[in-house]
């Protein structure tokens, strides 16, 4: 019989969402970098740069790969002899431990988690609740998995129930695509099949936390049905050319794994999650002699990527800009934006047009005459930051209000994180404006570029208030022009065909 004290599993929870939220496993940096060499697309290969290089400046700055420091995940497998000396709740020892790790003062991590998601969906300011899966096993101690999840991956999750003799490969082949890019490519396909409709979805987040092994996979060879679905995955999912951020490219996911168990003979539920740039997971063991040790990893792990703009890149500034100059740019076109840049996200959008709906005038300073919006919602900082991590967000949760956001308030420009729909598309040809996409997964290098930040509106938002940041030389693509051609399209397309082995109209 092991003693479990209440204060190790909650320290050990802390430590464990601080150390995952500036350091990347391994495996996965390992793969990036590898995929990195092998990427012949000039567009994928520079943000596969971004965010290795994010990666190496968060290990060493100790501060988090991404904005979205995710939803807390936590699988816990408790050994039956495990006697707990603690008077809270597993639930509560565990939000205790996920409240310590988003509040500390050295590296504060965004709360993003609302409550009651319907209705006033309030911040609850410390990422409180975690989600906490809890299996009982035969032995003495606690092993424990934390995730943190990003939402632009979480949001992509889907679920079918196929019948038994339907091709499911077939299915996710359909199915990747219309998931977009917003959950950050390159990452991992996390694929439950089997069981009901819940184990399915658990059996897909669960796989997300296996290592990366599908090279090793390829070399030894499949032994299952399991292992041949995975290998055939790979490669046809990589085939569709979405490529990194889907901007094209030869690596979509770096890794498919799929988690199967028995099911009900007339049915076949599948579960799709994808993981994104920022993949964040970590496990250890709790066995009575304290909280657990979490070793860093050294910085040789990184590889030597040095990322650089390049001789192409157009400067621009964001003060002067006009109409007549966005006219000239192209999908593709990399950009380094300097000047005065507003933010506003998917509360502050909605806020913006009620106001504009009901006939109200804007907040004091939210004029966007000629202006640009980046959809971002920035971690607080810490020390001598001006702000912390603040990298795009997905643009197309902003597509309903695109229309009246261009056509009432004189705005020319937009910046976020992936493809736009056909509405915003439609919205942007008609008014001759252009949407920009900076690299999602690389928000702390986005963030250097970010030399002032000043509150401007809706303060009692947080994170999703509207400032104005002061930027210099802040790393965008032109990703929809000024005649609605946009690169999420005609990138994927192109190296689809390139690489040609996905013969089927999808
Ligand atoms: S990498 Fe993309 S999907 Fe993942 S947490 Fe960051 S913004 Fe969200």
């Amino acid at each position: 019989m092991t003693t479990i004290r209440q204060e190790d599993l909650i320290q050990s929870i802390a430590d464990g969402f601080q150390y995952i939220s500036y350091f990347h496993p391994q495996d996965y940096i390992q793969a990036l970098a590898a995929a990195y060499e092998a990427e012949e697309s000039p567009a994928a290969k520079d943000a596969m740069a971004q965010i290795l290089v994010n990666s190496k400046m968060c290990a060493e700055g100790h501060r988090p790969i991404c904005q979205d420091t995710g939803m807390a995940v936590v699988f816990l497998k408790v050994g039956m002899d495990v006697r707990w000396e603690a008077d809270m709740s597993v639930q509560e020892m565990v939000d205790e431990g996920v409240r310590r790790a988003y509040m500390h003062p050295d590296n504060v991590l965004r709360a993003s988690i609302v409550s009651p998601p319907i209705g006033a969906r309030k911040n609850t300011r410390d990422n409180t609740p975690a989600v906490v899966h809890m299996e009982l096993v035969p032995g003495d101690e606690v092993q424990v998995q934390l995730v943190a999840k990003g939402f632009g991956s979480e949001n992509k999750s889907k679920f079918t129930i196929l019948n038994p003799s339907d091709n499911l490969v077939d299915w996710v082949l359909r199915t990747v695509p219309q998931m977009g890019a917003g959950w950050c490519p390159p990452g991992m396909l996390g694929i439950g099949i089997g069981g009901s409709a819940e184990k399915a979805m658990l059996l897909a987040k669960e796989s997300l936390m296996e290592h990366i092994d599908i090279h090793e996979l390829k070399a030894r060879g499949p032994s299952s049905p399991g292992e041949e679905l995975r290998l055939e995955l790979f490669e046809k999912v990589n085939a569709l050319g979405i490529g990194a951020q889907g901007l094209g490219g030869l690596t979509t996911v770096l890794d498919v794994k799929v988690k199967e168990y028995p099911t009900h003979a007339s049915s076949l539920p599948i579960a799709l999650i994808p993981n994104c740039a920022a993949t964040r997971h970590l496990d250890f063991t709790i066995d009575g002699s304290g909280p657990a040790d979490l070793a860093p990893p050294s910085p040789e792990d990184w590889p030597a990527v040095i990322w650089e703009a390049g001789p192409d890149a157009r400067h621009v500034n964001l003060d002067m800009v006009t109409r007549e100059v966005i006219e000239q740019w192209r999908p593709g076109d990399r950009l380094l934006l300097s000047g005065k840049l507003l933010t506003g996200r998917d509360a502050a959008h909605k806020r913006l047009v009620d106001m504009l709906s009901a006939g109200a005038s804007l907040p004091e300073g939210v004029d966007f005459t000629n202006r640009f919006i980046y959809y971002v919602g920035p971690v607080d900082p810490v020390r001598d930051e001006i702000v912390g991590p603040a990298g795009p967000t997905t643009a197309t949760r902003m597509d309903k209000f695109t229309e009246q956001m261009l056509a009432e308030t004189g705005l020319i420009g937009m910046v976020g994180k992936a493809e736009r729909g056909p509405t915003a598309i439609d919205a942007i040809r008609k008014h001759r404006a252009v949407y920009l996409m900076a690299v999602g997964g690389a928000a702390y290098l986005v963030t250097k570029a970010i030399k002032g930040s000043r509150m401007v509106a809706f303060e009692d938002l947080g994170m999703e208030a509207i400032r104005e940041f002061d930027v210099k030389d802040m790393p965008v693509t032109v990703a929809v022009d000024s005649h609605g051609e946009a690169v999420h399209k005609t990138g994927p397309e192109e190296w689809r065909a390139r690489i040609g082995k996905i013969q089927f109209d999808l």
